[in-house]
């Protein structure tokens, strides 16, 4: 088997490095995969690593959630300050989320943008 040669930068030497992987059984993260210099024991270089599509789904279930609580809270804590009770406050807090998140995916993706515009279609809006 013909195997790769690098060359270490710690002691300059032609090596095949050997393989260490890091947390095997890991969900939310990649295999990490440490390449080693067999010589010095130096790690060269590593690959893989970062959020795995699951770890990025759980992130985007738990993290987004609070992001919008936070906003929410501070956007309708203006609108208080102004003079409009908490109830009201709230509810103009979610309507101006709503409005930016479709705005963004009216922006982002075409298809949800045609989608948006068969609803108003439906509504009748001449
Ligand atoms: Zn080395």
């Amino acid at each position: 088997m013909k195997t790769e040669l690098v060359t270490c930068p710690s002691c300059s030497k032609e090596v095949s490095p050997r393989l260490w992987h890091e947390n095997i059984r890991a969900n939310i993260s990649k295999r990490k995969t440490l390449h080693l210099c067999p010589l010095c024991g130096e790690t060269m270089y590593t690959s893989g690593g970062g959020l795995s599509g699951f770890g990025k789904l759980l992130a985007f279930i738990f993290v987004i959630p609070v992001i919008i609580a936070f906003i929410g809270k501070h956007i309708s804590s203006i609108f208080e300050y102004i003079g409009f009770s908490r109830n009201v406050s709230e509810l103009i807090a979610v309507c101006l989320m709503l409005f930016v998140l479709i705005k963004y995916l009216s922006a982002k993706y075409p298809s949800f943008n045609r989608a948006l515009i068969k609803v108003k279609n439906l509504f009748g809006d001449k």
